[in-house]
């Protein structure tokens, strides 16, 4: 019989829910949740803020992240900002606005309720960063400013210039602080997650690696929440921060959590083009850009070739010569159209040879209309330490005058291309964010929940602190309501002294492969055939053909690698091959699931499948549900289970931006 996903949504109306929901949740027994634990693995926005609100709630928090301070976690590069239905440039939004923007800008493939809640949270959020002291962008008057995100025709999207994601961590951490001193939080920096704990068949503890002495560590409690982020680096190549991985994902994966839609993939419009094939890492220019920059290339393909040749500069070309080809496609949403149409548009048009670098994959983002319109200072006021790092990259700054034709000033373009930046796949959570393995919860990037099959711009954001403050402090107690009389499970237990035997027999095998390849080499391939046949355009064959090159690639990863070193003390590249060993296992399970839908959406874009006009064609007969893996050992095959999805609020249909 098939298996069937209970996803706990509350029955009735969507609005109602949520409040119905909170409602009804049995509430824990002040005495009890004292005596409750709770590990937390991760310190970004959705780990830090549940961290600190489990602690002011009374339970007791083991707060884990692998850098040396939470402050440093992944979060904190976000730039643009983070959306709530404030309504504060009285511009018509709702919640219910927000609501079906997100379902819309996720091609109808994101849980309906879900979403709802998400955006009815959203302003709570705003408030609780502004209480913290985050020091949002305000008008002259005083009221908290606005800038808009792609997918949306209002302005809901708040900021801090471009470090929206630094100010709110730094304001989490300031919650969390405050519990670590009060006692409530204890905080283990440079600790790695590298097992989950299953003893009767719950989530009852995790094996971390003290990542400065070597050490294996056990850890033990009544509920694990994973909070480790998206596996973007599964492609070598992304705008993630190096360390970014997906191990405890992966492992809670293999102990039998379900993943889900993990081809949902986001890929990025306006990232720093790539240069070379030394590079580690891609830069991000932040989305909020496309509010004042315009994104074209040359109409001629000769001035194409020109560009190419580096005979000819973006400058030089004048206003009739270019072609705004979001605006000319979509004039509804022109340059502010959702991240995977406008990537799939720039595509479109450098296979078509009007590239505009060396290697024909850049377009343009341009400034010039808006600098001569509002002028250099206030464009700087949005926008200046954007620039200033897109000028320490290429040596360009976009607002130095380069030409003038006909009495107009032309800017210095940016160049960019899109680029891995996001994972709206991952751990499979019901309505309460708990796993298909009880006491284990998942929030931010690291679950599916939110975003369907593409995440609008500033909500990943809003969905970790939602999770962290709003949602996860109230749902894992209807589990820990009814944990407080079994205690905590000694570590000295056999299951704990398996999972740990099991962590440290993988550390030696790696070490003792002893062959001649270094992990980077073999990301780095990884990441080729990842980009290739698994990436922005995916067909059955490519497909087929990746799956088949990952499994040579792998085989090569568990004979050949070489990895210096011991297992005691600080062991970067022993860290680094765990989490390759995990990207292998997380490439095959995307393209598994990319081959097994039949479709395009959102992020996924199945090349067999799409309109006349290079339009994503999605197949909600067949393919409307959430697509969740079940893993069967390595090599095999994983078993898809699927969960229906049902609208009862907004009807399904095509997207549409172009009126
Ligand atoms: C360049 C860039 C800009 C962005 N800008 C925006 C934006 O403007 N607005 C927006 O809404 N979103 C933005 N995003 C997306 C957003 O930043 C992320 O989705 C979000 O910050 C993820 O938060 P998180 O808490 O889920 O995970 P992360 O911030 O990735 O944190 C993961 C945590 O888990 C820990 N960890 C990981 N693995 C382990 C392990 N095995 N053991 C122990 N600890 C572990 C890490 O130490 C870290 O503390 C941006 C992303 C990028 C890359």
């Amino acid at each position: 019989m098939a298996k069937v996903l209970d996803s706990k949504i509350p029955a009735g109306p969507v609005p109602e829910k949520w409040k119905e929901y909170k409602a009804h949740q049995r509430l824990v027994n002040p005495k009890n949740k004292l005596k409750l634990d709770v590990i937390v693995v991760g310190t970004g926005l959705a780990g830090a803020s549940a961290a600190a609100s489990l602690g002011e709630m009374g339970f007791n928090v083991i707060n884990l992240c692998i850098q040396d301070s939470p402050r440093r976690a992944h979060s904190i590069a976000a730039q643009g900002g983070i959306n709530a239905a404030k309504c504060y440039q009285n511009d018509g939004d709702s919640v219910y606005r927000l609501f079906y923007d997100t379902v819309k800008g996720g091609d109808y493939r994101a849980r309906e309720a879900n979403v709802y809640r998400l955006a009815e949270v959203s302003n709570n959020i705003i408030d609780q960063c502004v209480a913290q002291g985050v020091p949002f962008a305000r008008e002259y008057g005083g009221m908290l400013a606005n800038r808009s995100f792609g997918g949306a025709q209002v302005s809901r999207t708040f900021y801090a210039k471009g470090q929206t994601g630094q100010q709110l961590l730094l304001g989490a951490y300031s919650s969390l602080s405050c519990q670590v001193n009060a006692g409530k939080v204890k905080l283990y920096t440079r600790y790695e997650m590298e097992d989950v704990v299953i003893v009767d068949g719950r989530a009852r503890g995790i094996i971390a690696k003290n990542l400065v002495t070597g050490k294996l560590e056990r850890f033990s409690a009544n509920a694990v929440v994973i909070a480790t982020g998206g596996y973007g680096n599964t492609y070598f190549l992304s705008t993630n921060a190096m360390g970014c991985n997906c191990t405890a994902a992966v492992q809670c994966y293999r102990k039998g959590a379900f993943f889900a839609n993990p081809s949902y993939v986001q890929i990025h419009p306006t990232c720093i083009p790539v240069h070379g094939d030394k590079q580690s890492k891609l830069t991000l220019m932040s989305e909020s850009l496309r509010n004042d920059g315009r994104i074209w290339v040359p109409k001629k393909i000769e001035d194409a070739k020109a560009l190419q040749a580096g005979t000819k500069q973006g400058w030089e070309i004048p206003e009739e010569d270019r072609d705004y080809y979001l605006e000319r496609r979509y004039p509804a949403f022109g340059n502010l159209v959702p991240r995977d149409v406008a990537s799939r548009a720039a595509k479109e048009r450098c296979d078509k040879g009007f590239g505009v670098n060396n290697t024909g994959l850049a377009v343009f983002l341009d400034f010039s209309e808006s600098i001569n319109r509002l002028g250099l200072d206030v464009i700087m006021q949005r926008y200046g330490n954007l620039f200033e790092m897109y000028e320490e990259i290429t040596d360009v700054f976009p607002g130095d005058v380069a030409n003038e034709i006909n009495g107009v000033k032309y800017y210095k373009p940016m160049m960019i291309y899109p680029a891995i930046h996001y994972t709206m796949g991952g751990i499979w959570v019901d309505y309460e964010l708990q796993t298909t393995i009880p006491g284990l919860f998942a929030i931010g990037e690291c679950n599916f929940s939110d975003h369907g099959a593409n995440r609008l711009g500033a909500s990943a954001l809003m969905q970790g602190l939602a999770d962290g403050y709003f949602v996860l402090p109230y749902t894992i107690q209807n589990y820990l309501a009814d944990q407080s009389i079994w205690g905590k499970v000694p570590t000295d237990r056999p299951e704990f002294e398996e999972a740990e035997k099991a962590v440290d027999a993988e550390l030696t095998r790696l070490l003792n492969i002893k062959g001649k390849r270094s992990v980077d080499s073999i990301h780095k391939e990884l990441g080729h055939i990842m980009w290739e046949y698994v990436g922005m355009g995916r067909t059955a064959e490519g497909l087929k053909e990746g799956l088949k090159k990952m499994h040579e690639l792998e085989k090569e990863f568990d004979t050949n690698l070489f990895v210096p070193g011991t297992k005691e003390g600080l062991n970067v590249e022993l860290d680094k091959a765990i989490h390759l060993r995990d990207f292998f296992t997380m490439g095959q399970l995307v393209a598994f699931d990319a081959l097994s839908r039949n479709e395009s959406c959102g992020g996924h874009f199945r090349e067999e499948y799409q309109t006349e006009e290079g339009e994503a064609k999605r197949d909600d007969e067949n393919y409307f549900y959430v697509g969740c893996w079940e893993y069967k050992g390595k090599g095999n095959e994983p078993e898809l289970i699927k969960e229906p999805l049902e609208y009862e609020a907004i009807k399904v249909q095509t997207r549409n931006y172009k009126n």
